[in-house]
């Protein structure tokens, strides 16, 4: 099948793409083109115009900032999964990269495209809500900031307005008292999850001080699972503490039926992930 027709504008400058983007009947941004290619060829969109911003160089770049990370919207995950930077100052992002497609995808596929696609799968967007991130946006306004909590909406929906284009993500650098776990069930490496769970937490000892539980596969959007947080933290980790979390998911999670897993079988999975990554960070890994 090829794509409806379509009109392209390359663009040179991220006020010319706002402009494009409040003209258009159907505009569409396009980065790496890693899924929206696919979706127009599949005939699933019917852009009016593409809004090439692959020639924008304020959306490239890795950088420390202080005490954030931030990453151009236009980073490749190849760029990403090969920064020392980014293993240094983000190790929980350094582990949840390479389970993000395959070679090729990631040679193209972008940071922001990756985020802004919204898929309830994906891995990037968990990390960013795992670790509270902010989202540097860029509109008819000028630029403001989005935190990752409050980005994510519901499938393929994000808080972005439609003349709205993600500029970069400001994550923070991690402290020496806190702990990162990251784990997907996929049926072949760098497919989207079935699901998945990326923690950050930060330990008193051999207590739980702080917890972020970010599921995803598991809901229609990325989920911080707060009712399991809460039955941890403050609390070292045995298996009264380790149950009462998992219990807990039934409130935090809302699971969907596709091809490849049922509600009850993602939730019993988000369990068992749950499991192996609080034994994890409490230092006490084990075959669950
Ligand atoms: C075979 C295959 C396997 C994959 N496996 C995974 C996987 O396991 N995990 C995973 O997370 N992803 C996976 N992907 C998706 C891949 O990671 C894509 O790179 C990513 O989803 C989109 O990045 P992109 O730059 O290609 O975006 P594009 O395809 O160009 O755009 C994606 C969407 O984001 C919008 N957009 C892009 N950039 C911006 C911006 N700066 N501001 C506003 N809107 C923007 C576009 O309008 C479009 O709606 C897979 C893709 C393929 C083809």
């Amino acid at each position: 099948m090829k794509p409806y027709p379509f009109e392209y504008t390359r663009v040179s400058s991220l006020e010319e793409a706002v402009t494009l983007l409040q003209r258009e009947d159907e505009p569409r941004i396009i980065a790496g083109g890693q899924s929206l290619v696919p979706i127009l060829a599949m005939r699933l969109a019917a852009p009016s115009r593409l809004i090439d911003i692959g020639g924008l160089s304020a959306l490239r770049g890795i950088e420390r900032r202080g005490d954030v990370l931030r990453i151009g919207a236009l980073a490749r995950h190849a760029e990403v999964m090969a920064s020392a930077e980014v293993a240094e100052a983000v190790p929980l992002l350094a582990r949840a990269i390479s389970h993000v497609a395959h070679p090729a995808v990631r040679n193209r596929g972008t940071f922001g495209g990756s985020v802004c696609l919204a898929d309830p799968a994906a891995e990037l967007p968990a990390v960013c809500t795992a670790l509270g991130a902010t989202f540097e946006v860029f509109g008819s306004d000028g630029l403001r900031t989005i935190p990752a909590r409050e980005f994510f909406l519901d499938i393929y929906e994000t808080a972005l307005a439609p003349d709205e284009i993600l500029v970069a993500a400001q994550l923070p650098v991690a402290c020496p008292k806190e702990r990162f776990g990251f784990e997907e069930i996929a049926r072949r490496h760098g497919d989207f999850a079935i699901v998945g769970l990326a923690v950050r937490a930060r330990m008193e000892g051999t207590l739980f001080a702080e917890l972020d539980l970010c599921f995803f596969g598991a809901s229609p959007r990325p989920v911080l699972a707060q009712n399991a947080a809460r039955a941890v933290i403050g609390q070292e980790l045995t298996d009264e503490t380790q149950q009462a979390a998992v219990s807990a998911l039934t409130a935090d999670l809302d699971p969907q039926e596709d091809a490849q897993a049922d509600a009850e079988m993602r939730l019993h999975l988000a369990g068992v992930l749950l499991k192996r990554r609080l034994a994890e960070i409490a230092g006490k890994e084990r075959q669950q």
